[in-house]
């Protein structure tokens, strides 16, 4: 089908607001890895208010399923070893708002390499499970885990002909060009009455995913929301506590309810966290003015793709000394080149000019952290009125 290219994914729309950043270039993917040339063209559509990148990796489906680029490097990726498995953590959030029977039909639709249902398998092993995965990580999935049904294509190319209670979507619909088609693919292979779930990053929380190459789809909780309903679901419960929303959806009889408009709602979303993070990259660039004009050495806290991507944004890569991390796992890597530091390795490598690129919700807490290394912390500037702390 051919569809503009500035045509929003979900409406078809062809109105929308551009956000920022102008940019086209190298390009951090969520995975951490930089991908070349790649325009982001990030907007909010006037029609529906979806909000997603009209470029990026969206017309590039063989690199956004090509583990080589999208294989996770686990030393940046890992978190605090207090805590739980993110498969832990999300079946446990589900199990809050969901009751699971003791037996059924599970599609995983992005399975990655199985993790959460090995992890599902253990605490429900009585039920059937099935998974659909377009990388290389299939051949982990399908390794040492009974399935019903397999298959290493994206959605679309999926014969899948089985009919499931309940379809599991985590983290994928950010990623995937057409994500209402997605979830009408889901819909046609779920029981009736069965039950979808969802979980995925919540842009109003992640501003860094303006400047990122994969998450295509900037997902939020009132367009969500509106999106499933109009793909044929009821919502039964919503968690968005944290910085990912949890969805339990079951599938609804009757007409598709059209898809309402949320464009004032999604784009006061969307201008708070393009405020934030332009004003991210500003104290980025201030820092590196600063550390210039007194001869010492600018430093990145925070190895987020906002803050890996600042100094592309900025072109200043040689005014960077290194990225500095609380997690020591991340300590003697590097991103892009850069060395990644822990705060006592500031002092070695002369920096006298410290930015913050991290949620606004760890600003001030950091600032006050650094405070004893000796060095001039940038914390970035808000309007008054666009403040991303107060209900983030
Ligand atoms: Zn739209």
């Amino acid at each position: 089908m051919a569809v503009s290219r500035d045509a929003c994914p979900v409406c078809r729309g062809t109105e929308s607001v551009k956000l920022y950043p102008d940019y086209t270039g190298r390009c951090i993917t969520t995975q951490m890895l930089y991908c070349e040339g790649i325009e982001l063209d990030n907007r909010n559509c006037a029609t529906c208010g979806f909000t997603w990148n009209a470029k990026g990796l969206r017309h590039a489906q063989e690199v956004m399923f090509d583990t080589g680029v999208q294989k996770p490097k686990p030393q940046i990726m890992s978190f605090g070893k207090d805590v739980k498995p993110l498969q832990q953590r999300t079946l446990e959030a589900f199990m809050a708002l969901h009751e699971f029977p003791e037996q059924g039909s599970l599609l995983d639709f992005g399975a990655g390499n199985g993790s959460f249902l090995r992890y599902f398998h253990q605490v429900f092993p009585a039920w059937k499970l099935s998974g659909l995965e377009p990388k290389d990580d299939f051949f982990e999935l399908t390794a040492d885990l009974p399935l019903e049904h397999a298959c290493n294509r994206p959605y679309y190319e999926c014969g899948i002909d089985g009919v499931f209670d309940m379809v599991i979507v985590m983290s994928v619909l950010e990623h995937v060009p057409d994500p209402l088609g997605a979830l009408r693919w889901i819909h046609d292979r779920l029981k009736p009455g069965g039950a979808l779930l969802m979980r995925h990053p919540n842009f109003a929380h992640l501003p860094g995913d303006l400047v990122c190459a994969d998450h295509i789809n900037k997902m939020t909780v009132p367009h969500t929301r509106q999106l499933v309903q109009h793909a044929g679901f009821e919502v039964l419960k919503e968690d968005d506590s944290s910085m990912l929303f949890y969805f339990v959806l079951q599938k609804a009889d009757g007409p598709l309810r059209p898809l309402p408009d949320c464009h004032e709602e999604t784009l006061a979303v969307a201008r708070r966290c393009e405020h934030i993070a332009e004003r991210t990259i500003a104290a980025v660039d201030q820092c590196v003015r600063s550390a210039r004009s007194r001869n010492g050495k600018a430093a990145v806290f925070g190895t987020s793709p906002i803050g890996s991507m600042a100094h592309l944004m900025l072109d200043c890569k040689d005014d960077v000394v290194c990225f500095v991390d609380e997690n020591a796992n991340t300590w003697g890597r590097d991103i892009d080149g850069i060395p990644v530091v822990g705060p006592h390795g500031m002092a070695e490598l002369g920096v006298s000019d410290l930015a913050l690129a991290i949620s606004p919700l760890y600003w001030e807490n950091v600032a006050r952290k650094m405070a004893p290394y000796g060095v001039e912390v940038h914390v970035p500037q808000l309007e008054p009125c666009g403040t991303g702390a107060d209900n983030a």
